[in-house]
């Protein structure tokens, strides 16, 4: 199920890893059951695997390795003992980076539960992250990114994952960001608001904005993906391919910036029908002033 919802982020990490591109500093959020765990695992065989292209392929030593929990260079940091990781666990995972990988190309150093890491923990760890060797890479897995303090998120790519307890929901989001990104098609400011407002009269929850906003973010993503020749993921593909011929890479991008600052805003204690509002403000205020197509 996760593998499904979250086919956009596997696509991006294959995609890194084709180019030798995926970033050492990750950090994966999503609630419980939205499969951290899983993508986690996935990119440590990206980063492992010894296939020329395709890579994790899933069928080499290397993969089979990371896929079965037993690559000597997938290190798992966690207690299941104490509710916190130690000063000198940290310290030996630090130490540890140092020396060169056993067998593989990278070290890898998954934190399965960031939440474990408490300021000073992180602290002893920001040098590592920032300096440490090129092989060393760093997964920070956690439900939620306000656990990793800003000198370390500073420094991480994040992947965002859905899914998990709030599928169904999100799955109703998703449909409503494909509404709207019909509405984005037609180019009509006054529909647009119009739909938005209703949807203020729906009754949305703020968890749903947030879905509908970073699924809306998504799809015009995946359209702007899609204008530079990429394919797009799946549960979008029709309408990505549909925004991609109607507004310019200019306009999407736009529209991209605008739902994300929304989204930020979303985390914070702010109306959902205000919050609605000033979106189909801001988006009909941009589509005008960015001409009709
Ligand atoms: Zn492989």
């Amino acid at each position: 199920m996760s593998m499904e919802w979250n086919r956009n982020l596997y696509e991006r990490i294959r995609a890194a890893a084709d180019r030798g591109a995926v970033h050492h500093a990750l950090l994966l959020t999503g609630p419980k059951g939205s499969g951290k765990g899983e993508l986690a695992r996935f990119i440590a065989a990206a980063m492992e695997c010894q296939a020329p292209q395709g890579r994790p392929c899933g069928v080499c030593p290397a993969c089979r390795k990371v896929f079965d929990g037993i690559h000597p260079d997938v290190i798992a940091v966690r207690d299941e003992e104490r509710k916190l990781l130690s000063v000198d666990t940290v310290r030996q995972v630090c130490a540890d980076a140092y020396i060169r990988p056993n067998e593989g190309a990278r070290k890898v150093y998954v934190f399965e539960d960031s939440g474990q890491l408490d300021g000073r923990c992180q602290d002893i760890l920001l040098k590592t992250v920032e300096e440490g060797p090129r092989y060393a890479a760093f997964l920070f897995l956690s439900e939620n990114a306000a656990a990793i303090l800003p000198t370390i998120r500073s420094r991480c790519v994040e992947l965002k994952l859905r899914g998990g307890e709030e599928t169904e929901e999100n799955g109703a989001m998703v449909d409503r960001a494909v509404e709207l990104g019909d509405y984005l098609c037609q180019k009509r400011e006054d529909v647009l608001a119009a739909y938005l407002c209703s949807l203020e009269g729906a009754k949305l929850k703020r968890t749903d904005l947030t879905a509908f906003l970073s699924a809306a973010a998504e799809l015009c993503t995946q359209a702007l993906l899609c204008q530079y020749g990429r394919h797009p993921a799946k549960i979008y593909e029709e309408m990505a391919e549909k925004l991609a011929k109607s507004l310019t890479k200019e306009q999407l991008a736009g529209i991209i910036e605008i739902l994300r600052s929304d989204l930020d805003e979303s985390a914070f204690n702010v109306g959902v029908g205000h919050m609605l509002g000033a979106l189909a403000a801001r988006l009909s205020a941009f589509l005008s002033a960015s001409g009709r197509g």
